[in-house]
């Protein structure tokens, strides 16, 4: 599952690597990635071919790479779905779906394991770009938006939920998912239950700080992901949680801090928490 620090290293990487470049040949192995954009296959090649990578955004876990003559290519990189860059020659792999060559040379594919890829991309106008993505315009992107302690105090207050319904809301804040919601609150020292609004004023700056810092330190975990598609994802195949995570996945593993087990705890259907009942209170 790819949550905010993974993308934001994918667009840090694409800045650096396409921004400037013109896109030369587009070759769409997987029609199902640029349906929800397009009618077929054409149509996204003939939006996309020629056009020149002028900036590469984010907004929660999805990257607008804007265009010129006010077009906005978007990747959503779906759950596992990640870019590596190829030389400009490189045949499509197994699980590739999609692949872009530049004029200067080198080349991008999309990728991601299955049949079924959850990653989509097309060309939209860029004034129509968030809307197209689903992305909620009034989510708060704790990177993109870097509000103060004070700004996230009134945004938690006007939220008023159990915290980790709020971290994973989309509609609330965009890029934060069941992984990084989870080493936020352990990082936090915060059970998952407590009313976003009933937060004292200390217990908001730990949050915030939390927040800021699992972010970070995902960031790093996360490396570069243009060159090494393993690093990117945070779980590996096997549901195991990767070494930077204290919580996420790690039920029967004792907490870092205390040593107490850590345990999974269904909130609602579908989702989950896992928690030091030690020392998060
Ligand atoms: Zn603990």
């Amino acid at each position: 599952m790819l949550e905010l620090p993974e993308v934001e290293v994918l667009r840090r990487d694409l800045e650096k690597e396409i921004v400037g470049k013109r896109i030369k040949d587009v070759i769409v192995e997987t029609p199902s990635v640029v349906r929800p954009f397009h009618r077929n296959r054409p149509e996204f090649v003939k939006a996309l071919a020629g056009r020149k990578v002028e900036a590469a955004r984010r907004r929660g876990t999805v990257i607008f790479l804007d265009l010129d003559e006010d077009l906005t290519w978007i990747v959503d990189a779906g759950e596992e779905g990640s870019l590596h860059r190829e030389t400009a020659n490189e045949d499509a792999g197994e699980d590739t779906h999609l692949i872009v060559t530049f004029t200067i040379g080198g080349a991008i594919h999309l990728s991601e394991a299955g049949t079924e890829p959850t990653a989509h991309t097309g060309v939209v106008p860029t004034d129509e770009a968030l809307e197209a993505a689903g992305v909620s315009p009034d989510a708060l992107d704790p990177l993109d938006d870097n509000p103060t302690w004070m700004e996230f105090g009134r945004f938690l207050a006007d939220a008023d939920g159990p915290l980790k319904l709020v971290l994973t809301d989309p509609t609330r804040i965009a890029g934060l998912g069941p992984v990084y919601s989870d080493e936020i609150l352990w990082e936090a020292g915060l059970r998952h239950d407590h009313a976003t609004s009933k937060l004292s004023t200390q217990e908001i700056r730990r949050l915030y700080r939390a927040m800021q810092e699992v972010i970070v330190i995902a960031m790093k975990a996360a490396g570069s992901s243009l060159d090494d598609a393993e690093a990117e994802a945070a779980i590996d195949d096997e549901g195991e949680a990767a070494e930077h995570l204290r919580v996420y996945g790690r039920e029967g593993l004792p907490c870092s801090r205390c040593r107490k087990p850590i345990v999974r705890t269904r909130i609602k259907k579908g989702v989950y928490t896992y928690r030091c009942d030690q020392c998060m209170i």
